[in-house]
């Protein structure tokens, strides 16, 4: 007999891995491939190709529980698919979008404690204060991304944006041929989508809260007001070096589509905008003429 899954499946930036981990469950961030042969969510128009790939890979995944954010409207769209589509139990996490208040940091703090209680009933068990600081000691760091600083003639470029499947990530690919180097991946599923380094007096003192408080404070597009994605990204631009930003959204991201315009704005550095409609192969060739007209400028 197989072995019941523990796998709690998930692509949010706003679901932490620890907290699973702390219930005895494992957690797995699904970057969507896309994988072929969908199930519970076909192409529709207007279904966001990031969100529609992660429903059915996920529905492909032997999961024990799968869980979904309010990030956007196209993920609550994910959820209602999921919930009618698949038998696996689906979670929607209700995360606020503004973030400066302490009602809106104490609501999402309520809401981890519900997510909790899913677990348990998925088979995991409520951990306690000690078993969750040692959880979260275990992974205090972010895992930065293995970009180092290079000192070489390539370019350094920052790539910022929404999320990326794991086949767009066929864009650093075309970066780096172009002569580039990607010294910033400002993109959800990369350095911009990872918490801050957890503190661990705070962890020792309250674990959720520093949990929560770590987590809540991931910049994004969608947060209101969005103050904190310059910021952490004027840092971050300032301590790369980075001469070029190549900034890239899927077509029916409402929210990542308004921020090129302001980024444009707002950057001071020169910016080369990419959509995709994320269903047919990336049409690299076009890509590669556009990518190579933006390095042979920046060079
Ligand atoms: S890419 Fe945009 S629309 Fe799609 S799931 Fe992410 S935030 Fe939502």
């Amino acid at each position: 007999m197989t072995e019941p899954s523990r796998t709690i499946v998930y692509t949010c930036p706003y679901v932490p891995a620890e907290w699973i981990a702390a219930h005895g469950l494992q957690p797995r961030r699904l970057i969507p491939l896309p994988t072929d042969g969908a199930t519970v969510a076909p192409r529709v128009e207007g279904l966001c190709p990031y969100a529609r790939a992660f429903a059915n890979d996920a529905a492909a995944e032997n999961a024990a529980g799968i869980v979904v954010t309010t990030l956007c409207d196209q993920m609550r769209r994910v959820y209602d698919l999921l919930a009618r589509g698949t038998r696996t139990p689906t979670f929607l996490l209700n995360v606020p979008k503004t973030w400066q208040t302490v009602a809106a940091q104490r609501m999402y703090l309520e809401e981890l404690k519900r997510l909790g209680r899913f677990l348990v009933r998925l088979g995991g068990h409520a951990p306690s204060y000690n078993e969750l600081a040692e959880t979260m000691t275990q992974h205090v760091g972010w895992a930065a991304s293995a970009i180092s600083p290079v000192h070489d003639a390539s370019v350094p470029i920052a790539v910022v944006g929404g999320p990326l499947m794991q086949r767009d990530r066929i864009l650093f690919d075309l970066i780096e041929e172009s002569g580039g180097r990607i010294a910033l991946d400002a993109t959800e599923t990369g350095r911009r989508g990872q918490r801050r380094a957890f503190d661990r007096r705070r962890l020792t003192e309250n674990p959720l809260m520093e949990l929560a408080d770590a987590y809540f404070s991931i910049p994004d597009a969608s947060r209101r007001p969005n103050s904190e994605l310059y910021s952490w990204l004027k840092n971050e631009l300032t301590q790369t070096g980075v001469r070029g930003v190549v900034f890239h959204h899927y077509v029916w991201c409402d929210a990542w589509r308004a921020e090129l315009a302001r980024l444009k704005e707002w950057v001071g550095l020169p910016v080369l905008g990419l959509d995709s409609d994320g269903h047919d192969e990336t049409d690299v060739a076009r890509l590669r003429t556009r990518i190579r007209a933006f390095l042979e400028m920046l060079q």
